[in-house]
């Protein structure tokens, strides 16, 4: 392409808050042909809240949130975030935690007034030899409404759930009828429970979910679209997301999300707009129609 009309396309997605951060992404757009797409931020708004919390036989509601919060105030996960607003908001008093740890894609740990405390999905807290099980039906219904089901141990025991719910952002249905509308495979990509993804997924008519994915296979799910000769777009907010968006034929990230997905990534939606992804491929089109 020349460099001219590269730079006209540039300014145009600039003022309409697309942020085109190299002259490949501007090219390949109008050839992409598969979206691969985050869910939580990207997807959703990212600004999840906690809608309830049931506890095991034994264990307090106050004192699981005020605990399970105390470790999650070191992270900055969102669902994190979610956690200790919902303690806060009960006016609960943290205390500080040690030994954090924060094992991507799976949960947090640490010791909070004496006790050891994890909290995460299923598979982290059966990998630390506690069962979740008591509370599997209520875990299921609530992931069935789209919620996230974080589960929390104390002291090596099951001591209950917390449901998490993240709105989808209003700009996401429109957005993803015009895809389709253009003939983009849409197929979601995500860390979080099956039911949860296929939930969502339900409610904004994605066929495609692959749920459950770790950090460090994203880019795995990316890659091999592109080996079955697909040209894929990625749009993602998270860190966990960064390789999976400089594996992609055209990254795209949320300006709402980590300056490491930014770096990562060709296209930055400066809203985290996805009607902006409709908006670029428009623009690639446009440009490239200028220099045939
Ligand atoms: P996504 O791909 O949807 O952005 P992640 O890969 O970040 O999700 O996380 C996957 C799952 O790991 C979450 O749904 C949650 O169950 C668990 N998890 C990760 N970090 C935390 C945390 N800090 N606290 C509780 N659960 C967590
Ligand atoms: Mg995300």
């Amino acid at each position: 392409a020349t460099p001219m009309s590269i730079m006209v396309g540039v300014g145009r997605g600039a003022q309409a808050g697309v942020l085109i951060r190299n002259a490949e992404a501007l090219e390949r757009m109008e050839k992409v042909d598969t979206l691969v797409i985050d869910k939580t931020g990207t997807l959703t708004e990212g600004k999840p809240k906690v809608v309830a919390i049931a506890t095991a036989s034994g264990f307090d509601e106050a004192e699981l949130l005020r605990l399970a919060a105390g470790v999650e105030r070191a992270s900055e996960h969102p669902l994190a975030h979610a956690i200790v607003t919902a303690a806060s908001d009960r006016s609960l008093d943290l205390a500080p935690v040690d030994g954090f740890e924060a094992p991507t894609g799976k949960g947090a740990t640490g010791r909070v007034a004496g006790r050891s405390v994890v909290i995460g999905n299923v598979d982290y807290l059966a990998s630390l030899g506690i069962d979740t099980a008591p509370l599997a039906d209520i875990a299921e219904h609530h992931r069935a409404d789209g919620a996230t089901v974080v589960s929390v141990g104390i002291d090596g025991r099951f001591a209950g759930l917390i449901a998490i719910a993240d709105p989808v952002k209003a700009s996401t249905p429109d957005a993803l009828r015009a895809l389709a509308a253009e003939g983009l495979r849409v197929i979601m990509l995500t860390g979080d429970n099956r039911t949860t993804a296929q939930a969502v997924a339900r409610k904004l008519g994605i066929a495609d979910v692959e749920a459950e994915v770790l950090p460090d296979q994203k880019s795995a799910v990316v890659e091999k679209l592109r080996k079955q000769g697909r040209i894929v777009a990625m749009a993602g907010d998270g860190v966990n997301d960064a390789p999976a968006l400089a594996a992609a034929d055209v990254g795209i990230a949320m300006g709402t999300g980590t300056d490491v997905a930014m770096e990562s990534a060709g296209i930055t939606l400066l809203k985290g707009d996805l009607g902006g992804i409709v908006r670029a491929r428009k623009l690639s089109q446009a440009t490239m129609r200028n220099i045939r």
